[in-house]
């Protein structure tokens, strides 16, 4: 008799499961080898717990070992031995942790089947026992499609939940649909003709269906979130504390005279769902910090991040969210550098921030004397600025938004890379530079140590520390 799985609690309204997509490729290409004998591994994995999404991220594969596994093209046989390593090692790699279960049906489609629905009945009690924190998985790959869920037990007993999304993370992002997904199609194709012309009918249903957040609506937030309501992203939640200044209005795609003294997020909001071709739209505007810790929990739930920040303080959470969560992270500033009264130098720069590319801190974009500086205040004038968005402390600021919409072009085209693969390669970061008229791609790569690029992957396990 098979006892009904236990599906009548949700641990949220969307289930995720991420993985880097260099280290599932190797999981794959590996329990693959065996055909036509099904295959497994346990890998430990993390909760990245967000608002309405949790996604559970896999991390280190614990292969078994000779005589561990029991397999034939039908069946495995997984020895208690096999099952208490990796018990053992989840509990010693913290609370948090948790134990996924992958196995192949070699020659069949992706589905649990009854046998399996019975075994992780019996197997996942153990796996979650006296463990309220750990979320554990199980993932099923077939010869083409997978399906995955999550287990837990919070105290009242084993839980199951469908997952709806894999997500693949790297350089770019692989969105893997389970039978569960909830991903729909925009009602009417004729909308999105000219679009879907570049990037194909599924590229239209991945932008219709990923989670953008955009933290900063300010000078480059502004054309951002604008341009991704235009060209049909579905969901966005943007983030600022700001009001509209009259000194603003120069930059502020969108704005208008009488929304001065409006909080910034809340007044375009309007105008940024009139322009939305995405059908359902939904954006969320809060008006706070992107990067208190109430935003970095709802941050968890976005597909790509745009950090639209003027400051380089804010810059730190955002890139250890990015490489932590594999939440790929599009950074951007621009730059103008003067002396003697006179603009020398001028810079925008549009990077992402994603395993298999360095870090903000290994590009150089933040360093400890940055911070130093700008935690001490804005001694040294203009030559000390970095981000648009910097309030003038006179008039003579230049007007920016030409340089603006020079920095978010480049950053949606990596958006467009990141989402839908438009180009075999994902650049590295890349500067706009004059006087040279100059686009430069950096070469600097992640230095050994790096303490952000060390927690990939390692979700609410890592310490992110709010500003
Ligand atoms: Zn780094």
């Amino acid at each position: 008799m098979i006892k009904r799985l236990r599906k009548n609690k949700a641990l949220a309204d969307e289930a995720y499961i991420a993985c880097e997509a260099d280290n599932w490729r190797l999981l794959a290409e590996r329990l693959r080898a065996d055909n036509p004998n099904e295959a497994c591994a346990f890998v430990l994995a993390r909760p990245s717990r967000g608002v309405v999404r949790t996604t559970l991220i896999l991390k280190e594969v614990i292969w078994p070992e000779d005589g561990e596994v029991d397999a034939t093209p039908y069946s495995l046989e997984i020895s208690a031995d096999y099952i208490s390593r990796a018990m053992d090692t989840a509990i010693n790699a913290g609370e948090l942790t948790g134990v996924v279960l992958i196995h192949t049906h070699p020659d069949g489609n992706g589905r649990f089947s009854p046998r399996d629905d019975w075994y992780e009945n019996r197997l996942f009690p153990t796996f979650t026992l006296d463990r309220p924190s750990a979320i554990c998985g199980s993932i099923v790959l077939g010869e083409t499609g997978l399906d995955a869920r999550i287990w837990w037990n919070d105290g009242t007993g084993l839980t199951t939940q469908d997952v709806n999304i894999v997500k693949l993370v790297g350089p770019n992002i692989r969105f893997i649909e389970t039978p569960h997904s909830s991903w729909k199609d925009h009602p009417d194709p004729l909308v999105m003709d000219r679009s879907t012309r570049i990037w194909g009918i599924e590229g239209r249903r991945r932008l219709q269906n990923i989670r953008v957040g955009v933290v900063g609506v300010g000078g480059t937030g502004s054309i951002t979130v604008l341009s991704l309501a235009t060209m049909g992203a579905g969901k966005i939640i943007a983030f600022d504390d700001d009001i509209v200044k009259k000194e603003n209005l120069n930059r502020l795609l969108g704005a208008t005279r009488r929304m001065v003294g409006k909080k910034k997020v809340a007044a375009l909001a309007p105008f940024i769902k009139s322009v939305a071709t995405a059908k359902p739209f939904t954006l969320k505007p809060i008006a706070e910090r992107g990067t208190t810790s109430e935003a970095l929990t709802m941050l968890r739930d976005c597909d790509v991040i745009f950090s639209c920040v003027d400051k380089f303080a804010p810059r730190v959470p955002l890139n250890d969210l990015a490489y932590a969560h594999l939440i790929p992270t599009i950074d951007m500033a621009s730059w103008i550098h003067s002396s003697k009264g006179t603009v020398d130098a001028i810079m925008t720069h549009a990077h992402i921030l994603s395993p298999g590319i360095a870090c903000a801190w290994c590009q150089q974009t933040i360093s400890p004397l940055r911070l130093m500086r700008e935690a001490q205040g804005n001694q040294g004038g203009i030559e000390n600025r970095y981000g648009v968005d910097v309030d003038a402390q006179d008039d003579t600021e230049p007007s920016v938004l030409p340089l603006n919409l020079a920095g978010v072009g480049l950053a949606l085209l990596e958006f467009m890379q990141i989402t839908l693969g438009i180009t075999a390669k994902t650049p590295n970061d890349l500067k706009m530079i004059l006087p040279e008229w100059e686009l430069d791609e950096s070469d600097l790569s992640s230095i050994p140590d790096c303490a952000t690029e060390t927690s990939t992957a390692l979700g609410d396990a890592a310490k992110i520390r709010p500003v």
